[in-house]
C-alpha cells in the first residue's frame, strides 16, 4: 500500500480523517481506504440525484451487479431471515408491542413479519419502486427520508433497524444522525452489515461480493462502524458474525451474475432451486448493536 495521502476528497465519513489511499477497483470505479479507521468508500460517490435510479426497479428485478434478479422469488428466504432477526431482537429484550423503524425495508417482508408479531412498524425507503411494494405488505408510515416521519415517533421507538443497508447509503453518517432522535432512551439500533475486514473479504479482495459499485458505496469494518456511530450519537455495544438464509438459486444466480453470466444467472434465479434454502454464514456478515449516546464532535 502506498503512503497515505490526501486525494482532495471529502474526509472519511466515519472518523473524519483526511488521509486515504486508493483501494479496490471494479468496473472502472474505485474505493478509497481511510488510513485512520480502515473505512472504504467510493470515490467519487454517486450524485444524489442518481440514487433513485441506482435503486430503481432494475436493482430488484434486473440482475444488475450487486442487485437481484427477482427479489420476490426468494420470498421464503426473506421471511425466514426476517423471523431470525425478530428472534435476535427478542434476545436483546425487545418485544412487541412497540414502535420500530426499518431503514431500507425493500419490499417489506421484515416489516410484515414484525407487524404479524405485534410490532407497530414504519419504514424509510429511498427507492420509490421498493416503497410501493412495501406499502402493500405493512401498515404504518413508509416514507423516503427520516424528516418525513411524524414528530410523535421522536423519542418513542424501541428499535431502529438497518439490515444490509448502511453500505448502500451515500451519506450513512447523515442517516444515522437523522434517525437517532427517534430512538427512545433505552432503544437500540441494530445494524446488520458486511465486514470488509473479515477473512473472506480479505481473501477475495476486489472479487468479494460486496465490492459492487455503485450500489455498494461503503465498505465497513468494526473500527469504522464504531467511529461513525460514535460521531452520530451512538455507542457500539456489540459486533459479531451473523448469518442468513438464502435459496440455492439465489446463491448460484448471484455467483453467475458476478462472473458476467447474467442470462444464466436469471435462469438459475427462476429455477426450482429457489425452493432449496441454504444457510449463509461465511463470517463476513455481521450484526452490530448500538445504544443512544451523546453525539461526539468530529474534531
Ligand atoms: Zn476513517
Amino acid at each position: 500500500m502506498s503512503d497515505p495521502r490526501d486525494h482532495g476528497s471529502p474526509p472519511c465519513p466515519c472518523c473524519a480523517g483526511e488521509h486515504s489511499t486508493p483501494w479496490l477497483e471494479r468496473g472502472g470505479l474505485r474505493y478509497l481506504r481511510c488510513a485512520g479507521c480502515g473505512h472504504g468508500w467510493l470515490d467519487p460517490l454517486p450524485e444524489p440525484g442518481t440514487l433513485r435510479e441506482i435503486f430503481g426497479k432494475e436493482y430488484f428485478e434486473g440482475g444488475r451487479e450487486g442487485g437481484y434478479f427477482r427479489y420476490e422469488l426468494d420470498e421464503s428466504g426473506h421471511r425466514k431471515t426476517a423471523r431470525r432477526r425478530l428472534a435476535f431482537l427478542r434476545s436483546l429484550g425487545l418485544r412487541p408491542p412497540g414502535e420500530m423503524i426499518e431503514i431500507g425495508p425493500a419490499y417489506g417482508f421484515f416489516l410484515e413479519e414484525a407487524w404479524l408479531q405485534g410490532w407497530r412498524v414504519h419504514g424509510v425507503e429511498l427507492s420509490d419502486h421498493a416503497r410501493a411494494k412495501a406499502a402493500l405488505r405493512a401498515p404504518g408510515y413508509l416514507v423516503a427520508s427520516p424528516e418525513e416521519l411524524p414528530g410523535r415517533l421522536r423519542g418513542a421507538c424501541q428499535a431502529v433497524l438497518l439490515f444490509q443497508v448502511l453500505a448502500h447509503l451515500r451519506e450513512p453518517e447523515r442517516m444515522l444522525a437523522e434517525i437517532r432522535p427517534f430512538l427512545a432512551p433505552r432503544g437500540v439500533l441494530v445494524c446488520e452489515t458486511w465486514n470488509a475486514e473479515s477473512s473472506i473479504a480479505r481473501l477475495f479482495g476486489r472479487m468479494w461480493q460486496q465490492v459492487s459499485p455503485p450500489a455498494v458505496q461503503h465498505l465497513f469494518g468494526e473500527r469504522s462502524l464504531r467511529e461513525i456511530l460514535r460521531r452520530t450519537g451512538f455507542k457500539l455495544r456489540s459486533f459479531k458474525p451473523w448469518g442468513k438464509t438464502v435459496s440455492l438459486s439465489f446463491a448460484l444466480g448471484t455467483a453467475a451474475g458476478r462472473l458476467g453470466w447474467t442470462s444464466l444467472g436469471a435462469r438459475l434465479a427462476d429455477s426450482p432451486l429457489r425452493r432449496i434454502p441454504i444457510p449463509y454464514g461465511f463470517g463476513d456478515l455481521v450484526v452490530a448493536v448500538a445504544e443512544p449516546d451523546s453525539p461526539k464532535s468530529a474534531s
